[in-house]
């Protein structure tokens, strides 16, 4: 609360801001360096074909771990997106990730994907357009093997540039996610106005499902939406057996969740793969 003690109203004390400012900007200038030491790492967590238990690929989700009990991702990236960080670390994420597919691709399966958070920050930027475009050059992975998750928010405000930079990624070949829909105001519009061949239905979803029977027939509806529509649809969040019977149940295309594959780091991703294809 402002104090009411200044001439004209305006107050220069309000210590709860103090405090939030005060703690971005530390984490900003940690961010900064993580970055610059090469201390962020990636987790890869394993997304499985619904009908036949088949893996089909990885979501490559950042970790700073030194920090990791205190600052996850969902805190550090707006931290990030706010300075423009994000630019630096995106890019360090896109490099990464497609570099650790082209391993994969080598050792073990030369289908399988990767999905790559972007964030909208990143889509107003025109460089992340070459950046994806000499990612794959370095790596010679095709580009059909990357998802890109965006997010709802990104596509709210009717910007050009968000929109230019998803056609052009898409007509490169990259498949686009629309990720945690169905958790804001998930508009139809969208689907229909930007080019995405994947939606993602929120983890939030799965935990409904069990709370009421309106709420199970929402999920049921939104899921035949999709499917009609012709979307890839995948559930996040999957924890229990009566949630992937469900999405089972009401034919999702993907499954990803601690049930079926906790995010791993990379060496325990080569185990895990290793086991998979009995090499
Ligand atoms: P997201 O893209 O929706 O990623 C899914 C999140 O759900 C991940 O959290 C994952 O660890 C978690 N998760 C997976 N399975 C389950 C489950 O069964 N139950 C529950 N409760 N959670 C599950 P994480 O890794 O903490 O990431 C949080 C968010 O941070 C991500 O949400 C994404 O929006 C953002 N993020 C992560 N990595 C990156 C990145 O490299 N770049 C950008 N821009 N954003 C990232
Ligand atoms: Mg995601
Ligand atoms: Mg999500
Ligand atoms: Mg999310």
């Amino acid at each position: 609360r402002a104090k009411q003690n200044g001439k004209n109203g305006i107050s220069f004390y309000e210590p709860h801001y103090q405090t939030e400012f005060n703690q971005r900007f530390i984490i900003h200038n940690a961010l900064n360096n993580v970055l610059k030491n090469d201390s962020f790492r990636l987790f890869y967590q394993p997304i499985f074909c619904a009908k036949n238990g088949k893996l089909l690929g990885f979501e490559a989700l950042i970790r700073w771990p030194e920090a990791e009990v205190f600052y996850t991702p969902d805190v550090f990236i707006p931290v990030a997106e706010q300075s423009k960080l994000i630019d630096g670390i995106g890019q360090w994420v896109i490099e990464t990730a497609m570099n650790q597919l082209a391993l994969w691709h080598q050792q073990f399966d030369a289908n399988l994907t990767m999905s790559i958070n972007i964030s909208p920050v990143q889509l107003q930027n025109e460089r992340l357009l070459s950046e994806c475009q000499r990612a794959l050059d370095a790596n010679n992975v095709s580009a059909s093997k990357i998802i890109l998750e965006i997010t709802e928010t990104a596509l709210i405000k009717d910007n050009s540039m968000v929109t230019h930079s998803l056609r052009v990624l898409s007509k490169y070949g990259f498949k686009i996610a629309l990720d945690d829909f169905g958790m804001g105001f998930s508009s139809v519009a969208h689907l229909m106005d930007y080019p995405i061949d994947i939606v993602k239905l929120d983890k939030s979803m799965q935990a409904t499902t069990q709370v009421s029977d309106k709420r199970l027939r929402v999920f049921e509806a939104l899921a035949l939406m999709l499917k009609t529509l012709d979307f890839i649809v995948v559930a996040e969040g999957v924890e229990t057996e009566s949630q992937m019977s469900l999405c089972q149940k009401f034919e999702l295309d993907r499954l990803q969740g601690y049930l079926l594959g906790m995010p791993m780091d990379a060496t325990k991703t080569d185990v895990f793969l290793a086991q998979q294809y009995q090499i």
